[in-house]
């Protein structure tokens, strides 16, 4: 403990050690001592007051952590260091890294902005990189083992005449109607479905859920725990979805959005990610997509104005092993290798669910109530992102099938391969313009993809992607001869995207721990705030700050959080009716 202390001590003097301090503070800096709580306590001797700043710990970079910094670094008397184990800053959304070969932009998979994106969008515009960061609202083809199933149109854009949703498929009635549908039925209605794959009463069928979908309640804990330990599969096929329903549209829907197969999927979960995604509010699945990639468009402009401008010090390559009490209110982190220690008054784990349950294997201080139910239900999902650069002049025959979008959407079983595997589609010259000016750039991301990730040779899975691409968009082939490829990018995320399985809402703490402990992620409890995915992180983080906010009376931090739309009127009314079916009959849920 002494030499730690010590250690704290010429950490806080030096500036090329661990702790950052912002520049003007070494101007008037006079002396530093250890305060009882170990901490770091600086003095300005300007007006002689004693301003001790409250240190930060947070681990973990992706959305969430840096949210929290982002939050919390308002406030001049916070003092924030950020620790990740990746090479760089930006967890599953990317570090912004380049291609070994060409140098090109590559990320661990592309990521949607939906409508409903509040709180990341409004993140967006304060950084300043809206309206370039993300493209105008985008159409998306789904497609299943059988062929083409919809377009999903732009439902509320009221820019439609953008270059890509030109040509695109909502025609003056339906933009008519699309005003006047109330949500979910401007979905359900006015999505252009193929004929060949589902019949209207298909289509009608899905109204069995309705009477789930109006008795579930997206943040209410007891409403997700009712319907936690029933898969998703298991109630759409109760409640009189057709077999054909469920397998060309819910089942490739499951496998890209919680991206998992509906017996091992939750019916809380289904059920609220196609009301957050879809069915909430009008537009609710008009998505947006980055112009480059997250790292290099939003969070390297995010990053350097914290810590240019704040009390920020962020460090890539620092993997946290522990972390302990050391007296009442403070606390250390420990990093592998080294014996880096960080003395703070609080800390914030935003790592990921699974990465928490490593972690608190060791570390007593994170094992929480939920933590029980860890070990067999906090999981998580394997994707594999292929990024495939061809000469800018070589034939793109997925052009024609992929007209009406960039993006096509691709349930499982579309090759013996592919199983209980998804997968996206992305014209990346359509969506990156500007990145890709001088190549031909196309991506596939495989969700549910462990037997992907395992194949030894990035070549190997590149051929894979390139046949499921030809099979999805019924096209001969694409580029198999190997001496067309210019370079392939293959990332592997391991067990990476919060899996929510069955069982799985018991395992989602809270954001609070105790005073000085905080979660934060895509993967915990939604109590209070429904979203999910970039924007359940984002939100969580801006939690986590909140609830530091208070513990540590820190006036100035930036906490507010943009509450998930409301309950349309039809759903609003379809609410009542089944709160009022509840107290009528004791079935614990429509159709069981
Ligand atoms: C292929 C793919 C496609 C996706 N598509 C979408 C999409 O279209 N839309 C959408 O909204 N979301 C999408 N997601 C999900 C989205 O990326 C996540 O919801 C979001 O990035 C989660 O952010 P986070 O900050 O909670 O966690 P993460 O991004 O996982 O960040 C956690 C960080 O913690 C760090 N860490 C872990 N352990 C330690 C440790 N011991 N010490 C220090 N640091 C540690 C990691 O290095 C990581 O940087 C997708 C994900 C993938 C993989």
């Amino acid at each position: 403990m002494g030499s730690c202390r010590f250690l704290c001590l010429i950490a806080a003097c030096v500036p090329l050690a661990e702790l950052w301090v912002h520049p003007h503070m070494f101007s008037s800096l006079r002396s530093i001592r250890l305060d009882t709580h170990d901490s770091v306590a600086l003095f300005a001797s300007n007006n002689e007051r004693n301003i001790k700043k409250t240190h930060i710990v947070i681990v973990g970079g992706g959305w969430a952590g840096l949210s929290v910094a982002d939050s919390l670094s308002h406030d001049e008397n916070v003092e924030i260091t950020l620790l990740d184990a990746g090479p760089a800053v930006g967890g599953l959304a990317g570090g912004g890294a380049l291609s070994p070969r060409l140098q090109l932009s590559v990320e661990p998979g592309l990521h949607g902005f939906w409508r409903e994106y509040r709180n990341t969008i409004a993140t967006l515009e304060r950084i300043g990189v809206m309206p370039g960061a993300l493209t105008e609202f985008t159409p998306s083809i789904l497609v299943s083992q059988h062929g083409r199933v919809a377009l999903a149109p732009v439902l509320a854009n009221e820019t439609l005449n953008n270059k890509l949703t030109a040509g695109s498929p909502i025609p003056r009635v339906e933009e008519a109607l699309s005003k006047l549908l109330p949500p979910p039925l401007d979905v359900a209605l006015l999505s252009e479905f193929s004929s060949k794959r589902l019949s209207t009463a298909d289509r009608i069928s899905a109204l069995g859920l309705v009477s789930a979908w109006a008795d579930f309640e997206p943040e209410n804990r007891e409403s997700w725990l009712r319907y936690d330990n029933i898969s998703a599969e298991a109630l759409f096929r109760s409640a009189g979805v057709t077999p054909a329903l469920y397998d060309e549209l819910v089942a490739p829907l499951l496998h890209v959005l919680p991206m998992t197969t509906g017996y091992d999927c939750s019916a809380a979960a289904a059920l609220s990610c196609f009301h957050v995604f879809a069915l909430q509010s009008k537009g609710a699945f008009d998505v947006r997509w980055c112009t480059g990639s997250i790292g290099q468009t939003i969070f390297q402009p995010w990053i350097e104005q914290m810590t240019a401008r704040r009390n920020v010090k962020i460090l890539s390559g620092q993997r946290v092993t522990n972390i302990t009490a050391q007296s009442i209110g403070s606390f250390e982190v420990s990093v592998q290798g080294d014996n880096e220690h960080y003395s703070c008054d609080a800390v914030v784990m935003a790592v990921g669910g699974t990465a928490l349950k490593r972690l608190a294997l060791n570390c007593p201080l994170l094992q929480v109530s939920e933590s029980r139910y860890w070990n067999e239900s906090l999981r998580g999902v394997t994707c594999v992102a292929v990024r495939l650069f061809f000469d800018r002049n070589s034939p793109k025959p997925w052009l024609r099938p992929m007209k009406d979008s960039p993006v096509v959407v691709c349930g499982p079983n579309i090759l013996p391969e592919l199983v209980e595997t998804g997968f996206c589609i992305y014209d990346l010259n359509r969506l990156q313009p500007d990145v890709f000016s001088n190549v031909t750039a196309l991506e596939v991301d495989f969700f549910r993809a462990d037997g992907i990730a395992n194949m030894e040779s990035d070549d190997d899975v590149a051929d894979l992607a390139l046949k499921a691409v030809a099979t999805a968009l019924r096209l001969p082939s694409i580029a198999q001869d190997r001496n067309l490829w210019l370079e392939v990018h293959v990332i592997r995320a391991r067990n990476a995207v919060s899996h929510f399985c069955l069982n799985s809402a018991k395992t989602s703490p809270g954001v609070r721990v105790c005073k000085g402990v905080y979660f934060c992620g895509d993967w915990i409890d939604r109590t209070g705030h429904s979203s999910w995915s970039t924007e359940k992180a984002v939100v969580t983080g801006r939690q986590a700050a909140l609830s530091i906010a208070k513990d540590f009376n820190l006036q100035r931090c930036d906490t507010g959080i943009i509450p998930a739309p409301p309950e349309a009127p039809p759903l609003m009314a379809l609410r009542k009716l089944a709160r009022l079916r509840k107290n009528a009959t004791p079935t614990p849920i429509p159709f069981f």
